[in-house]
């Protein structure tokens, strides 16, 4: 077996593929891969997609073990959906720093100042956030979860403030509180550059994932009509696969995390897809290597578990999102 250090030869691959697989087989293993991940993990994995489609097909698959290839939050709120799964994470440490900007004790505090507001949370939180909320939302569904709380009640949204900021614009409430946390990938897909990037591709054509946290502000940005509305397209991950595979247009810029491109390049060869920003990369999810994977095969590591309280409060709050509205629209 060829030490898998990348970059791999094809015949390195190929073996690396081969046992990554006769293992995943040996341990009653999917592999699950966020659409951030590297191009190999992509590959080799039984399925891609957004964090809550890869949680709800890990509640929904056979396999006594999942494998799942993304950040820390995710794997948790596979747990929670699925406690009787063993759920692998290769990487520990793979965080991530939108979730990391605000703690359990955070929320109890803020919902101390405020006793009567509904706690809205955005599914890039931990385990123990989400159990001290009320309702989880994805960007997509977001605004239906906030049309769902009574007018007359306060609502404290968290943590991502640009999602924050679009669903006030688009309810046309003023009793959301938001919390001011940020992605770190944010910063790579400013409004400056997207708007430069646009005006200097007139032809070209933008779409927007809503799903993670460093597409957020670019949602932002096109519903604030910082750039022209009508050539932004926000897209779910399978409406951007869809819109990638029918477009004639020769370029597409592309405003997300730049692991997106390995799938739309392979949807549609003729087409041209860019970053907006090439350095907006979360080097969370890129933790995630051919090596760790196998080791995560071979040694069953690193477990993932959720203490049982936290988990059933957590999945109340996730539940109540699901029977709101579909949670996968901005993802699948
Ligand atoms: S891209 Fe941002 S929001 Fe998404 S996992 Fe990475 S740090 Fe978290």
């Amino acid at each position: 077996m060829a030490t898998v250090t990348a970059p791999m030869d094809t015949r390195a691959r190929q073996e690396w593929a081969e046992e990554v697989r006769r293992l995943a087989r040996e341990r009653d293993a999917v592999i699950l891969a966020h659409n951030y991940q590297r191009p190999e993990i992509q590959d080799i994995a039984d399925h891609t997609g957004d964090s809550l489609a890869l949680s709800r097909l890990a509640a929904g698959v056979e396999a006594s073990t999942i494998v799942f290839c993304g950040v820390h939050f995710m794997a948790e709120t596979a747990k929670i959906l699925s406690p009787e799964k063993t759920i692998l994470l290769p990487e520990p440490e793979a965080g991530c720093s939108l979730a990391d900007t605000i703690t359990a004790d955070d929320v109890r505090k803020w919902r101390a100042e405020h006793p009567e507001a509904v706690v809205v949370a955005y599914v890039n939180t931990t385990a123990a956030v989400k159990a001290e909320t009320d309702i989880c939302c994805t960007s997509s569904n977001a605004a239906d979860v906030i049309r769902s709380v009574p007018e007359d009640r306060e609502i404290l949204f968290l943590p991502d403030q640009f999602l924050g900021a679009h669903v006030k614009r688009v309810t046309g409430r003023d009793n959301i509180h938001v919390w001011m946390g940020e992605c770190h990938v944010h910063a790579g897909i400013d409004g400056h550059t997207l708007r430069r990037r646009v005006e200097a591709e007139p032809d070209a054509e933008l779409y927007v994932h809503p799903e993670c946290g460093c597409a957020t502000s670019a949602l932002y940005l096109a519903a604030s009509g910082a750039v022209p509305q009508e050539r932004v397209k926000v897209l779910s991950t399978g409406g951007m696969l869809s819109a990638a595979e029918k477009t004639t247009a020769g370029k597409v810029l592309i405003a997300t995390e730049t692991g997106m491109l390995h799938q739309l390049r392979a949807a549609n060869p003729t087409t041209v897809f860019e970053p907006v920003n090439s350095r907006a990369e979360c080097h969370y999810m890129k933790m995630i290597t051919a090596e760790k994977l196998l080791a995560a095969l071979r040694h069953g590591t690193t477990e993932i578990t959720v203490p049982e309280d936290i988990a059933a409060r957590a999945r109340l709050s996730v539940e109540r999102m699901v029977a709101i509205g579909s949670p996968s629209r901005g993802g699948e």
